[in-house]
């Protein structure tokens, strides 16, 4: 039987990444925060991407995101120009990176267009992109039932006044440590969560890399996931959106409102899908994942943190 899953919307950025590790490199990796997300997703609910590529968008890419059964209407293929491109070199610690090349391209005059039924669609996440492109979508919608959103450095440098006007009026903003402390100017996370929400921000989820990451809820209630521990990490691009695409997926899927159990339940489902990103170059391991896989990894989340047999103190 095929059970008909609700629309999750994501618009963001679709690219052709060159990545650098100590170990490794990879110069046409495909890459792009929409990318990343809609691959995770795609295993919880039903996904349609909004975004933009060139005439060098890998073919092979557009059909790798049929197989995972994402709706690719509103992905526009610009025959006149080339693909958004990012460079970044990773740290010998592979959680911190410089960005060595940002090529905006067919980014600079994209303006999203959402085919028909779109608007209509339950759940969206406004992926990393421009904050002005990220208000446009939302300005479409008709009535979604949840709206998460991610940023970067680069837009809190350049475009904080939009990025503020987008992320106060969504439910969930999830964002990664450096950029937290830079958005609220606060180096100690609790009071950079604290500061962020003043903003607007209804749940705050603070990605750490290998250090997990933080939820704090709108009753300002905390909770923290644990990152998996990997013997090797091939290459993070991407582990916050794969994170991000797993989170929102599953409260689609479940077809919930932000609450305490789901959102825990999400952040668990996040970081499994972080997990897998992170084991391989570009998308490779986000590809072709088995349920069962999925489960077992979300399991072996469980245990990493279960101390409820632990012995008290008497
Ligand atoms: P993450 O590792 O989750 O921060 O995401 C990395 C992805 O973000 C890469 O695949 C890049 O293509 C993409 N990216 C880098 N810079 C930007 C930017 N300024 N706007 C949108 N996407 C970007």
């Amino acid at each position: 039987m095929n059970i008909k899953r609700p629309d999750l919307l994501v618009v963001g950025s679709v690219a052709v990444d060159w990545i650098i590790t100590p170990k490794a490199e990879r110069e046409e990796s495909v890459g792009g925060s929409a990318t990343f997300f809609a691959m995770a997703a795609s295993y919880f609910t039903s996904v349609r991407l909004v975004g933009v590529v060139g005439h060098d968008f890998p073919k092979q890419s557009l059909s790798d995101f049929d197989d995972a059964g994402i709706d690719r209407g509103g992905l526009e293929i610009d025959g006149e120009g080339l693909t958004f491109r990012w460079k970044g070199r990773y740290h010998e610690n592979m959680n911190d990176r410089t960005t060595l090349e940002t090529h905006l391209n067919v980014f600079e005059k994209f303006q999203p267009r959402l085919p028909d039924g779109y608007e209509a669609s339950e759940y969206l996440f406004l992926a990393n992109i421009q904050p002005s492109l990220q208000y446009e979508v939302f300005e479409k919608m008709v009535s979604p039932r949840l709206v998460g959103m991610d940023t970067m450095n680069l837009w809190i440098d350049i475009a904080r006044d939009d990025l503020v006007k987008v992320l106060s009026k969504v439910d969930v903003l999830t964002i990664n440590e450096e950029e937290a402390r830079q958005l609220s100017g606060e180096h100690n996370l609790v009071k950079a969560a604290r500061g962020i929400m003043k903003l607007g921000v209804k749940h705050l989820v603070i990605k750490r890399g290998e250090y997990g990451a933080l939820l704090v809820d709108h009753e300002g209630n905390f909770f923290v996931a644990p990152a998996l521990p990997l013997e090797e990490v091939v290459d993070p691009t991407g582990a916050g959106d794969s994170f991000a695409g797993g989170f929102m997926g599953y409260l689609a899927r479940r077809g919930v409102s932000p609450n305490g159990a789901s959102l825990r339940t999400a952040m668990i489902y996040g970081s499994v899908m972080a997990s897998f990103c992170v084991e391989g170059f570009s998308y490779d391991r986000l590809k072709g994942l088995s349920v069962a896989a999925i489960q077992e990894r979300f399991h072996t989340f469980a245990k990493l943190t279960d101390f409820s047999h632990a012995n008290l103190l008497d």
